[in-house]
């Protein structure tokens, strides 16, 4: 299956220069969509991962299957103010301000083995600043799964010492 034949490629969105790659036809389309978690799925379980952990919001359109198709959990990573209860920080820096994502405390446990699954590698500010948050709480990073990669962004450089799979490359 040519899953680049579910991508819309959309010029100037969100702002002027941007070309946005939207996933919402594959989503649409219950055969794309069940291929590319079935990738993911066989990903996790090479990797022999025991928890999903996906950045909102696109990360839990592919990482929740994920976690329904093995029977193991999911944990979310969201933006400041979302998750009731106690919770592990991080800033990172975008190319204007800073944004920050939170995970809670007790969603990952010591010896976890995580694969982190998100829609899209751009320049891997995300991914990395989602691994510095399953580190701090003692988890392992066994993957990094993306439905797609931008490669002229070297999101990749960030991320060397990890496995990626990614579904997609633009
Ligand atoms: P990064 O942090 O790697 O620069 O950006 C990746 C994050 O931004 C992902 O969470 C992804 O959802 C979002 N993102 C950036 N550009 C695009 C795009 O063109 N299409 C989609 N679907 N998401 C994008």
């Amino acid at each position: 299956m040519n899953l680049k034949d579910y991508i819309a490629s959309v010029a100037d969105f969100p702002k002027e220069g941007i070309l946005f790659r939207d996933i919402t036809p594959l989503m649409l389309n219950g055969k794309a969509y069940k291929y590319a978690s079935d990738e993911f799925t066989t990903f996790a379980k090479e990797q022999e991962a025991t928890l999903i952990v996906g950045p909102e919001a696109r990360g839990f359109i592919f990482g929740c299957p994920v976690s329904v198709n093995l029977g193991i959990g999911f944990a979310p990573v969201r933006k400041p103010g979302k998750l009731p209860r106690e919770a592990q920080s991080v800033t990172y820096d975008l190319e204007y301000g800073t944004n920050t994502l939170s995970i809670h405390k007790d969603a990952i446990k010591k010896g976890d083995r995580v694969l982190i699954i998100d829609d899209l590698l751009a320049t891997g500010g995300t991914v990395e600043a989602t691994i510095s948050l399953v580190e701090s709480l003692g988890g392992i990073v066994v993957g990094l799964a993306f439905l797609i990669e931008l490669e002229e962004l070297n999101g990749r450089d960030k991320i060397k010492q990890y496995p990626v799979k990614a579904l997609m490359k633009y």
